[in-house]
């Protein structure tokens, strides 16, 4: 059963349905589902832990073996700092885990077409899950957006259809599409959210239980942190887990709402004035999971970091020199870590997001390296 952040109104998971009719968006129930005597017998991908999604029981798993990604140690300023590497994902992005599972519950209600709005990570994995699965895709972008962001996606078989204006234009006319064709939207949907419970899983796995006590990631729309803290919260709840590490989002200062309404003790994303940033991937100025976003932060007794522009194109150097290629996007939790005092960045993890493979010309012009 699905309900409504806002008004707490509940909806059968059988609908095909993205938001409440008020307008709120949607939530699953905090549960205890945990199929920790199952998933010995599985493959090392996200679906190891299926049961734990609350996919209505005859979903497929629409998979490309996503997940299971490597946890890398390097000593930066003379402290310890673990990497989890969640680039290394079949499309090039931790989306993966999200659009693997959304992908499937569409599948599931029967679905054969379906639009989302994404000029980058997310509209590539969906249209790549949406190819596994034979569903037709519409991926909606801002006319401005470089046809090189795009290609990916339309490779993989999604029409994508160019809007002219802004970005909020783009927003409009999605929706408008959404009055006939299932929204399978990686900000609104519950399940995308779903789908990054994973991280927390595996970590638990990979690291037998021996939890970091921060653990830090790129906030943007906050989907994989609310992700992530569904994720201990269930093993908190199947008493596997004591102490859930403190989940730190850092966002650019160029467009930072959810950094502010944290400050100010806002319960939802605060009216910002947004610049452009190296982190395109989390320039989200409305994200529409805020409340649930900043909820998650607290109750892990976490916080929120903003980094200025010079901090991150730094930290994505530093990426660099330790063998890391990511998108710019990603350093900005290396960004937060390296700003926190000494003592708090002892056992913390960093997750790294995008892959710079496919960024490689911005990379080298942020980095002035003629190409
Ligand atoms: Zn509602």
């Amino acid at each position: 059963m699905y309900s409504c952040y806002s008004c707490g109104k509940t909806y059968s998971l059988l609908e095909p349905r993205w938001r409440c009719d008020c307008g709120g968006f949607l939530t699953l129930p905090e549960e205890a589902t945990f199929p920790q005597e199952a998933f010995f017998n599985r493959g090392y991908s996200i679906w190891r832990y299926r049961e734990s999604y609350l996919l209505p029981s005859h979903a497929p798993s629409i998979s490309l073996g996503e997940g299971w990604t490597p946890i890398v140690t390097a000593k930066i300023a003379s402290v310890e700092v673990r990497f989890k590497l969640d680039y290394l994902m079949p499309s090039g992005s931790f989306k993966d885990r999200g659009s693997s599972v959304l992908v499937s519950l569409c599948k599931a209600l029967g679905i054969e077409e379906l639009v989302e709005d994404s000029s980058g990570n997310a509209g590539a994995s969906m249209a790549a899950y949406c190819a596994v699965a034979g569903i037709k895709c519409r991926i909606f972008a801002p006319a401005y957006t470089p046809e090189g962001k795009l290609i990916q996606t339309r490779l993989y078989g999604a029409e994508v259809v160019k809007i002219p204006g802004s970005r909020q234009d783009t927003n409009d006319a999605v929706l408008k599409a959404a009055a006939t064709t299932y929204y399978a939207s990686h900000l609104w949907n519950p399940y995308f959210v779903q789908g990054h419970m994973s991280a927390a899983f595996e970590l638990w796995e990979q690291l037998r239980g021996e939890l970091p006590r921060s653990l830090l990631v790129p906030l943007g729309s906050g989907g994989y942190l609310e992700g992530i803290y569904r994720g201990f919260r269930t093993l908190q709840l199947a008493g596997l887990v004591r102490t859930p590490p403190r989940l730190i989002g850092v966002q650019a200062q160029n467009c930072r709402p959810l950094y502010e309404a944290f400050l100010l003790g806002l319960d939802t994303g605060a009216p910002i004035e947004t610049q452009p940033t190296l982190a395109e991937g989390i320039a989200v100025s409305r994200p529409p999971r805020a409340s649930a976003v900043l909820e998650a932060v607290r109750r892990s007794g976490g916080t929120i970091l903003s980094v200025s522009e010079d901090s991150i194109q730094a930290a994505h150097a530093l990426l660099l020199r330790y063998g890391f290629y990511t998108e710019p996007t990603s350093a900005v939790a290396l960004a937060g870590w390296l700003q926190m005092p000494e003592e708090e960045r002892e056992n913390s993890m960093i997750l790294l997001t995008g892959h710079g493979l496919k960024e490689s010309e911005k990379i080298a012009q942020i980095h002035g390296v003629r190409v």
